[in-house]
């Protein structure tokens, strides 16, 4: 086992040694990135880079301009993870070497950049199947992130991550809270004992 530290949620983590961690901090373009680690990874699963590279040019692109506009929640990041089996569990309980990329945009505000990086952090524990770091700081007792769908518990990280790295500040993420934020940040309210007094969650 070794410990990996995500920076926006501010955790350490023990992982298996199999399982590698790659900050990569931020980056000009999402599908430019992603290409990149597509052509660094392509001999051990093309099918599956080709597969995200497409959707990462065509879809995310889109979205991204129609949101900006529209003050839509931007998932400015992304987590991206190479494992050879079938499921990243499956690979990590056999031994495979798994590796798990996280990067975000370079032109999102400061909280939208600690947001986003909360957000794939919280992926990338989803994808060891480890929900339970965050809800150990979380310090919810009785409910379980687990109910939730994924998405929805990515951006509560995405949130503790703001809170944990902005305390002091009147928080403003710059778009409107729909969709999975919208869940994210009532539940948190509902079921956590974080101090949201100094913060314009709704
Ligand atoms: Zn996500």
């Amino acid at each position: 086992m070794k410990t990996i530290h995500l920076s926006a949620l501010k955790l350490d983590v023990e992982v298996p040694d199999n399982v590698h961690y790659h900050d990569d901090g931020l980056v000009r373009g999402l599908a430019m990135h992603s290409a990149e680690l597509a052509n660094r990874y392509s001999e051990k699963r093309p099918d599956n880079f080709l597969r995200i590279f497409v959707e990462m040019t065509n879809l995310y692109s889109l979205y991204h301009a129609l949101a900006k506009s529209y003050k839509l929640p931007v998932n400015g990041g992304r987590c991206l993870t190479i494992f050879p089996g079938d499921s990243i569990i499956e690979s990590i309980t056999r031994g495979d070497q798994v590796h798990s990329h996280i990067f975000v945009l370079d032109n999102l505000t400061p909280h939208q950049t600690i947001f986003a990086k909360g957000h794939e952090e919280t992926h990338f524990l989803g994808n060891i199947n480890r929900f339970e770091e965050l809800q150990k700081v979380l310090k919810i007792n009785q409910k379980n992130l687990i109910e939730l769908p994924q998405e929805a518990v990515c951006d509560i990280g995405g949130l503790y991550a703001v809170i944990k790295n902005f305390p002091e500040e009147n928080l403003d993420l710059g778009f409107t809270y729909e969709g999975h934020l919208k869940s994210a940040s009532e539940w948190l309210r509902q079921n956590s004992h974080l101090n949201f007094k100094k913060t314009s969650l709704q």
